[in-house]
């Protein structure tokens, strides 16, 4: 029994009435009576909303609105109470593998849809910030950037085509200095479920000069409240980003071990903890080193074990590892200085990894000149993983890999602590989990100087769908016997991974629900979000278990 399935209680004449005045305000072009069109469009040029990852109807929405100002959010959100209709907030709806822009709800939720909102308020360079609204994309604040030519690495997630907000609010990442995008949020605007405006931190007062550089306000701070959450809808967000470097140098370590996990991330999260290198490490294991290579024999080996029931197993992997001179591991990251510092901070890197036996560590340097600071596009160019800021959309092709185009992923994404010892032991038991069922297990691991937020990524087709479920519940479970929740996840786990939060008889889940009562009476935002329901959602969920008992 999940909290979802005794909460429907939106009536078709209730929709209905909800799109006849919804469309006299925005216009019929920019409401959709079915979940069919209106999206922003995917690379085949479709725009069906829900999760293009599943052929199941669960987390299917029932239509959508697309309002372009403040004004038509905070009217949408009276229509929504007016007609007791629920929404789900998305800025551009791509958040692929958790669950794209479906919601927990499906049938009955309609999709507020904010990607027509998409100015570019302000980018200040000497400060290094931009305020944006939600429809605004990385690749367009990129693009703003470089057309203006600023001196700013913004930072990007592995696909740039999401929202630079959406991405935030849902404590997504990328990869600069700054890539971790919740801690570089500074000022929001948000509509609240009343329909009522604020701002938050300094924005709080009105021409305020700090807004999106002093995060903590005056007296209690509210930020925190709109992440991952069904509290309001944020129109407006202050993101800080990187001082395009004078020096820089992108480093890959190989290290040839399976258990060489334990030293690399030990040793990677000291060097953040003494801010030697700034940006979050990325570890591949040699699967995706493997599937991510450019060798064309290596896919060619792969490709006979990717396909349905079947996975790459351990002695293959292990022969191209030699063959082609790979780590089991290797680690992505940057150095970002002066002209000055990089000869230095190279020195130390390589001396705190020579302890592991085997190591090889690759380094591109980009030496620089003191005074300039680096171009990304033209000094440095497009990379694998984008530690410059340079946005790109060709991680995407990983989906195709498993039995050609077509292809979907999810992720167990674990939050960890970084001595590489619980990474370990956390990584072999997933991996056992993902190969018994029949999947390869592709490392999508995060170092940060206090965590690791261990992704582990798993490609499937669309055939194969109910294995994944069966595999992600096994996961979860193991996670939390462990003791580690996920910094995130899909939408059909919201529930589960709330009900792991059981400190002090749930108390983090019943503050949670005394807020929705208390901002959100009617529940009209996101139901469901993050596990968080309205109290008669969970006492009719409550009543249905007894009964069923
Ligand atoms: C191959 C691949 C690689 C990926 N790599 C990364 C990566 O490196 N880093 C990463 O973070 N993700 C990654 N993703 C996941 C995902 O694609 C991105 O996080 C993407 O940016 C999320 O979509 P979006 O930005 O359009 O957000 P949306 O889908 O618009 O929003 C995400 C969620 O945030 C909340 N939200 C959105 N807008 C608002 C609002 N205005 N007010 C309140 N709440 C709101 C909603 O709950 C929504 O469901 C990857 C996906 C794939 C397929």
């Amino acid at each position: 029994m999940t909290l979802s399935s005794s909460s429907s209680n939106t009536t078709s004449d209730a929709l209905a009435a909800f799109y006849d005045e919804a469309a006299q305000l925005l216009g019929d072009a920019n409401v959709s009576r079915d979940h069919l069109t209106g999206n922003v469009k995917d690379q085949a040029g479709r725009d069906v909303y829900g999760d293009p990852f599943s052929a199941q109807d669960v987390n299917q929405p029932a239509g959508a609105v697309r309002p372009a100002t403040v004004e038509e959010v905070q009217a949408i959100v009276k229509l929504a109470n007016k007609h007791r209709v629920a929404l789900w907030t998305v800025s551009r709806g791509k958040n692929l593998g958790y669950g794209g822009s479906g919601p927990v709800n499906g049938g009955v939720t309609v999709v507020l849809d904010l990607h027509r909102m998409n100015k570019i308020i302000e980018i200040n360079e000497e400060y290094c910030y931009a305020i944006v609204e939600p429809g605004v994309s990385f690749f367009d604040l990129y693009e703003e950037i470089q057309r203006r030519e600023l001196k700013l690495w913004p930072s990007v997630p592995a696909i740039g085509w999401g929202s630079v907000l959406g991405n935030t609010t849902d404590r997504g990442f990328g990869y600069t200095p700054n890539g971790e995008h919740s801690e570089n949020q500074c000022g929001m605007e948000v509509v609240l479920p009343n329909g009522d405006l604020l701002r938050t931190g300094s924005g709080a007062m009105e021409d305020n000069k700090s807004w999106a550089l002093y995060k903590g306000g005056f007296g209690p701070s509210f930020d925190g409240l709109f992440f991952q959450s069904n509290y309001g809808i944020v129109t407006k967000l202050g993101i800080q980003m990187t001082p395009a470097p004078e020096a820089y140098a992108t480093i890959e370590i190989d290290v040839p071990r399976e258990e060489d996990l334990v030293p690399l991330t030990a040793t990677l999260s000291d060097l953040m903890r003494r801010s030697i290198i700034l940006n979050s490490s990325s570890l591949a294991n040699i699967f995706r080193i493997a599937l991510t290579s450019r060798v064309p024999e290596v896919h060619a080996r792969l490709a006979q074990y990717m396909k349905p029931g079947s996975f790459v197993p351990d002695d293959v992997l292990e022969e191209i590892r030699v063959e082609q001179k790979w780590g089991f591991w290797r680690s992505y990251f940057a150095l970002y200085s002066s002209v000055e510092m990089l000869p230095g901070i190279i020195k130390t890197v390589q001396r705190a990894f020579s302890h592991i036996k085997g190591v090889n560590i690759v380094i591109r340097e980009f030496a620089g000149e003191p005074g300039h600071y680096l171009s990304a596009p033209k000094d440095v160019g497009e990379e694998e993983i984008p530690h410059n800021g340079i946005p790109t959309i060709m991680p995407l092709g990983i989906l195709n890999s498993r039995g050609g185009p077509g292809g979907a992923h999810t992720c167990f994404s674990p939050v960890i602590p970084p001595s590489g010892r619980e990474l370990y032991d956390w990584y072999l038991t997933a991996k056992q989990r993902i190969t018994d069922a029949k999947f390869d297990f592709f490392a999508d691991f995060h170092v940060y100087p206090r965590y690791v937020v261990g992704i582990a990524l798993v490609i499937y087709r669309l055939e194969e769908e109910n294995g994944i479920y069966d595999l992600l519940d096994h996961l979860l479970h193991d996670g939390a016997q462990q003791g580690f929740f996920e910094y995130r996840t899909h939408v059909r786990y919201m529930d589960t991974v709330a009900s792991k939060l059981k400190f002090n008889n749930s108390a983090h889940m019943r503050f949670a629900t005394l807020l929705k009562d208390t901002l959100d009476p009617n529940g009209i935002l996101s139901p469901g979000k993050s596990g968080v329901w309205n109290s008669e959602v969970v006492r009719a969920t409550k009543a249905l278990k007894a009964a069923a008992l």
